[in-house]
């Protein structure tokens, strides 16, 4: 199918973007990687009356990586940002969950931060910003405001960004020395949406006892799942850990829903699975273990 006709602009500036996007309102949308936007037109699912391709906007395909965390740009590809040894040194989790994001021919074209915005609850990007408790900076003509990834994400394909907003970054904090994430995921085929999955972080004490675990579950709920399992992980060595408990804990905290993919008590049963998988995982990463 062909998309409706639409007005299509083409900003050269940020600052063109935010005027073209503010005269807009609710008709605007932005067009980034267009993975996800070009397939909702071509189904006619959107019909907005202007795209506003932000490709030539200079200045918004940053990766900065430092020691408290990494800063993506709205142009940084899911491929640049996978392939940055800065943001897989600063924040693993990052690479660990792109590589589950479609296939590479999208990863070279789709963003970071669009994935963000799209909001897919079962995407993978949403939920690393929600386990690491990061934030997306949206600009506007009338200046900058940066949301928590708690407020971000507001319902299924529905997110905080305003109409006139452009998301022109986020960010996603390092964890505390002696931390180790994993993201773990279950899909009918390699490179689709996942049917369940469950990204992880977790931080040992000085006696390598788990001091801090939590998991943000992807497509159980409208938004990314985010559960903190401490009580149910520590404090103890994760050799000791009572696994069937915490996937237990996680199973009771998902509300999934059934599909053509899956019925929701097999989503549940393999969000525990998954659960404990990528706790282990991360238990070993923080150990300087490869798992
Ligand atoms: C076959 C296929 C399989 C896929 N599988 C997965 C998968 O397994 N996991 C996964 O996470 N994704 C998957 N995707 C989606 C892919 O990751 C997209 O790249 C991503 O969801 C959106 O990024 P984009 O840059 O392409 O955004 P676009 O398609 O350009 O935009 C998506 C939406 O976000 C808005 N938007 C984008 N950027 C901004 C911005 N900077 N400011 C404000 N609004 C913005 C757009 O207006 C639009 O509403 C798949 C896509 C395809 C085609």
């Amino acid at each position: 199918m062909k998309p409706p006709p639409f007005d299509y602009r083409r900003p050269a500036t940020l600052g063109e973007a935010l005027g073209v996007l503010a005269e807009a309102g609710p008709g605007g949308k932005v067009l980034a990687g267009g993975q996800s936007l070009i397939p909702l037109l071509n189904m006619r699912l959107a019909a907005p009356a202007r795209v506003v391709d932000v490709n030539r906007v200079p200045g918004l395909d940053g990766i900065e990586a430092g020691p408290s965390g990494v800063r993506v740009g709205a142009l940084a590809r899911h491929a640049a940002v996978e392939r940055s040894p800065g943001a897989a040194a600063a924040q693993p989790l990052l690479r660990q969950a792109l590589r589950l994001v479609a296939h590479p021919v999208i990863r070279n074209r789709g963003t970071v931060v669009g994935s963000l915005v799209h909001a897919d609850p079962a995407a993978e990007m949403p939920a690393v910003l929600a386990l690491l408790g990061g934030s997306v900076r949206l600009a506007s003509l009338d200046g900058e405001r940066d949301v928590p990834a708690a407020e971000f994400f507001t319902g299924p394909m529905e997110s905080a960004a305003r109409p006139g907003e452009l998301a022109v970054s986020a960010f996603f904090p390092a964890l505390p020395a002696r931390s180790g994430t994993a993201f773990h995921e279950v899909a009918r085929r390699h490179g689709d949406y996942a049917v369940a999955g469950v990204a992880a972080a977790v931080t040992l004490d000085d006696d390598l006892r788990i001091s801090a675990a939590r998991v943000a579950c992807v497509s159980v709920g409208p938004v990314p799942v985010v559960a903190d399992v401490t009580a149910a992980c520590g404090p103890r060595p994760a050799a000791s850990v009572a696994w069937d408990a915490v996937a237990a804990a996680v199973r009771d905290l998902v509300e999934p829903e059934g599909d053509i993919h899956a019925t929701a008590d097999y989503r549940r049963y393999l969000t525990g699975v998954l659960a404990v998988r990528a706790l282990r995982d991360a238990a070993s990463a923080a150990h300087g273990e490869e798992s």
